[in-house]
This record gives structure tokens, sequence and C-alpha cells, in this order.
């Protein structure tokens, strides 16, 4: 199972791959653990990415593949790999797919956690923390209750709102991420990848939904007849000798008449004939006698 998870800021794409991870037994892999991990042990990769970090500078596609491809060598991915936060874009899809193609490891498929932007509005502006517990709540989701006390025993949370919980601020960054992900989408739906997964409604309903898109991993059935269809097309096409042939052909292919064709043929013959006759009889007015 080698797929790519896409999804935006309050998909569930988190909890969803995590769960996925303990039931396949495949890691997670993010390119920003990654860069991380690297960075905090000092690696050679590492050392590089921290560089580019303190300059202010993007990290490089390059080195976040070589990174990838480190990770994917360890023993725990045989199996496969949940790959999140990458690609970001058409680019770095394309030197994504060429990476996993020399390992012989292409990606089955591309889930996208679909959530409708109201929804994601509604679960990332109902965040709150309190400031006495420190407790984190869903105003819309998991509204503080009788099993989350502060810390006097009553339900009196301080409850406040994080500034980038805000929500201009949340807009903001939902539309930076549809048009980050817009292209995405259409190439790998173009390569036939691309698996739509609703992620609206409880955890359990999705994870179930998810589940069944991974199964069905893998260019889909129809994708695929169409692509056998376009390649066939494209052969004959290609072939200089039977484009000649077909040309020379033609003029000669003449519909054979059918006998169902025939007989509306002669139907409508008959009716012709019928609507002339009339028109004549009606044309041909008594003669006024002289
Ligand atoms: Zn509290």
């Amino acid at each position: 199972m080698r797929i790519v998870l896409l999804g935006a800021p309050g998909s569930g794409k988190g909890t969803q791959a995590q769960r996925l991870t303990e039931l396949r037994g495949v890691p997670q892999i993010s390119s920003g653990d990654l860069l991380r991990d690297a960075v905090a042990r000092g690696t050679d990769l590492g050392i590089r990415a921290k560089a580019a970090m303190d300059a202010g500078e993007l990290v490089s596609d390059d080195l976040v593949l070589a990174l990838i491809r480190e990770r994917l060598s360890r023993p725990d991915a045989l199996h496969g790999f949940i790959l999140d936060g990458f690609p970001r874009n058409i680019t770095q899809a394309e030197a994504l797919t060429k990476m996993l193609g020399s390992l012989g490891q292409p990606i089955d498929a591309v889930v996208l956690m679909d959530v409708d932007a109201g929804s994601l509005m509604k679960r990332l502006t109902g965040r709150r923390n309190c400031a006495r517990c420190g407790r984190v709540f869903n105003l819309h989701t998991s509204p503080p209750n009788a099993d989350t006390p502060c810390v006097d025993g009553t339900q009196n949370h301080d409850l406040r709102q994080r500034p980038d919980d805000r929500e201009e601020t949340i807009r903001n960054r939902l539309e930076v991420y549809a048009a980050q992900t817009r292209p995405l989408i259409d190439h790998y739906r173009n390569l036939g990848l691309l698996r739509v997964v609703d992620a609206q409604g409880d955890v359990d309903t999705v994870f179930e939904r998810l589940e069944s898109a991974v199964k069905r991993a893998g260019p889909a059935r129809s994708q695929r007849r169409m692509a056998t269809r376009r390649r066939t097309a494209a052969k004959r096409t290609r072939s200089p000798r039977r484009q000649a042939k077909k040309t020379a052909r033609r003029p000669l292919r003449r519909k054979p008449v059918t006998q169902k064709r025939a007989v509306k043929k002669t139907q409508r013959t008959r009716a012709s004939v019928k609507r002339t006759s009339k028109r004549g009889v009606k044309r041909a007015r008594p003669r006024r006698p002289k």
C-alpha cells in the first residue's frame, strides 16, 4: 500500500493516517517530520536542510526527495507508506513519481480527504483552549463536558481563541491550500490515481470510507480501460501504412441498406406521395363555368 494523502487543514487527515498506520503497519511519512528529525539528528541532509532554513530559504525539492528516499529504505517501509505533506505542486509530484519509479515502488493511489469549505471553517474556528487548565476543546466537535473539569473541578473554563484560529486567518490558510492543491488533484486524476474520500461524518465512518478507497488502490478499472484505448488509438495513428490504407479504403465504403432502413424509406415515399396528391387536389379548384 503506497499512498499519498491529501487534505486541507481540519480535514482530519492526521487522525485517519494514524489509524491506517496502526491497522496496516505502514509508516506515515510526513515531509515536515522528516526535516525536523534530520535536523535534530544532525545527519548530512539535516545539516544542509538547516543551512537553508537558517538562511530563510525553502528547503529544495531534491533535499526533501533525498530524505523521503532514505526513509523508504528503512525496513518498516517495506510494505508501503502513507506520504503526507509532499508533494505540494506538480514539479514535486513529477519528481516524486520519477524517484519512486527508480525504486520500483510507484504510488498506488492518491487519497483526497474531502470536506467542504463551510465545515472546515466551522471545525477550525471552533477551537478553544482554556487559560486555566490548558485543555483544548472544539465548540462544535468536542465541547467541554463532565469528563473534562477545569482545575477547580467545575465546568467554568476560561476559553480563549488563538489568534491564528480567527476566521480571517483560517479563511486565508484554506484559500492558500486550495489554490496549491487544485492542480495536484487534477494531475493525479488524469493519471487515474485519485480517490476522493468523503471526510465528513464521524471518525469511524470516515475511516471505513478511507479503507475501502485504499483497498481499491491502483488505477480504477475505467481509467485502465481508457488508458488502453488511448494507447491503441495512438498506435493506430502512428503507423503511416495503416493510415494510408485507411484513407484509400474510405471512399469505397458505403453503409449497407438494412431491412429496417429499406422499410422506412418506402414509408417515407408513400407519405410524401400522399401529401403531394392531397395538395394537388386542393390546388385543383373547380373551374368557374363560363
Ligand atoms: Zn479549564
